[in-house]
């Protein structure tokens, strides 16, 4: 989830644009191996808006069968694959729905996948929302580690931008530029001290589990928690979000600074944007190589850019 604050704090009336540009040479496509988990793991905690406990099993899958979620709890056990055409809400989270079967705050999952190169797996829950775990990806992210990754036969695409994409709300936007090599890159602007202005860049090496970025991720990105504004909190609460939000599992600052450090990293909020905005453009499946660039953004804005993406590569 992206802290607690930003969409309400920063974003007015959402007014999406996408600014004409020339033409650019015909895109190119990168190929690679696609990857599934060795084997599953399982974990459990409770949702940061339900508050409820959930149970969550991440299992291998076949070549081509992508990301997706499986609400064993219901009937016939649903199947929502992680992908743009399944975005049903992204208030404070992005929910994923097909039909009446519904997924809550996926980004932090999705974001440890795909940052790891994991391209197919199965994802089992008993409940409407991926549990928060630490309110970061670092959970997420040691498991697979620890489960292991096998390549698939199957090849993946990693088709080229042909041209910049990007949409604005106000001040915030959320951009996409044809790059060599794939880099995220994401700023905030807060005027509580204690965030103040922030950057953040990170740049995989190859979508791969055996490649360097992998690492990097797992040290520069994954470890960074959610956040919220204390004089925020309890309006939320009073609209039934953030139910399962605390001290434990995110940060929280006021006027005069952190309720809860210490901080893993100085800029440790523009490093959880950046790990939202990973996780939310991952529903595109595969990420173009291009450089993601976001500045004050929220869920909806990753999302609005992804489904311009989408259509450009149509
Ligand atoms: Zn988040």
């Amino acid at each position: 989830m992206a802290g607690v604050v930003e969409q309400a704090a920063m974003l007015p009336p959402l007014g999406i644009e996408q600014l004409a540009v020339e033409p650019q040479p015909e895109p190119t496509e990168l190929w690679g191996q696609q990857h599934t988990l060795t084997c599953g793991f399982e974990r459990s905690g409770i949702g940061l808006h339900s508050g409820k406990l959930t149970r969550l099993r991440v299992l291998p899958a076949a070549a081509g069968a992508g990301r997706y979620f499986v609400r064993v709890d219901l009937p016939d056990a649903p199947q929502i694959p992680a992908k743009l055409t399944s975005v049903h809400r992204t208030q404070l989270s992005t929910e994923l729905c097909v039909g009446t079967a519904s997924v809550r705050t996926v980004e932090h999952l999705l974001a440890a996948l795909a940052a790891l190169g994991i391209d197919n797996a199965r994802i089992e829950l008993d409940g409407a929302e991926v549990p928060l775990l630490d309110g970061s990806a670092q959970v997420w992210v040691e498991a697979v580690q620890q489960a292991g990754w096998v390549a698939q036969a199957q090849v993946q695409i990693a088709p080229r931008l042909a041209q910049p994409i990007w949409v604005t709300a106000g001040d915030a936007f959320a951009a996409a530029l044809p790059a060599a090599a794939l880099r995220f890159t994401y700023g905030i602007d807060f005027e509580q001290s204690a965030i103040g202005n922030q950057w953040q860049s990170w740049s995989p090496s190859a979508l791969s589990p055996a490649a360097a970025g992998a690492e990097s991720f797992a040290e520069a990105i994954a470890p960074a928690r959610t956040f919220g504004l204390a004089h925020q909190v309890e309006a939320l609460r009073q609209q039934g979000l953030i139910q399962g939000g605390s001290l434990e599992n995110a940060l929280v600052c006021d006027a005069s600074g952190w309720l809860n450090p210490p901080l893993r990293f100085s800029n440790e909020p523009v490093r959880h944007k950046l790990l939202d905005l990973v996780g939310d453009l991952s529903l595109l499946g595969n990420f173009p190589t291009a450089h993601f660039l976001a500045y004050k953004a929220s869920h909806e804005l990753h999302v609005a850019l992804a489904r311009q993406i989408a259509q450009s590569l149509l």
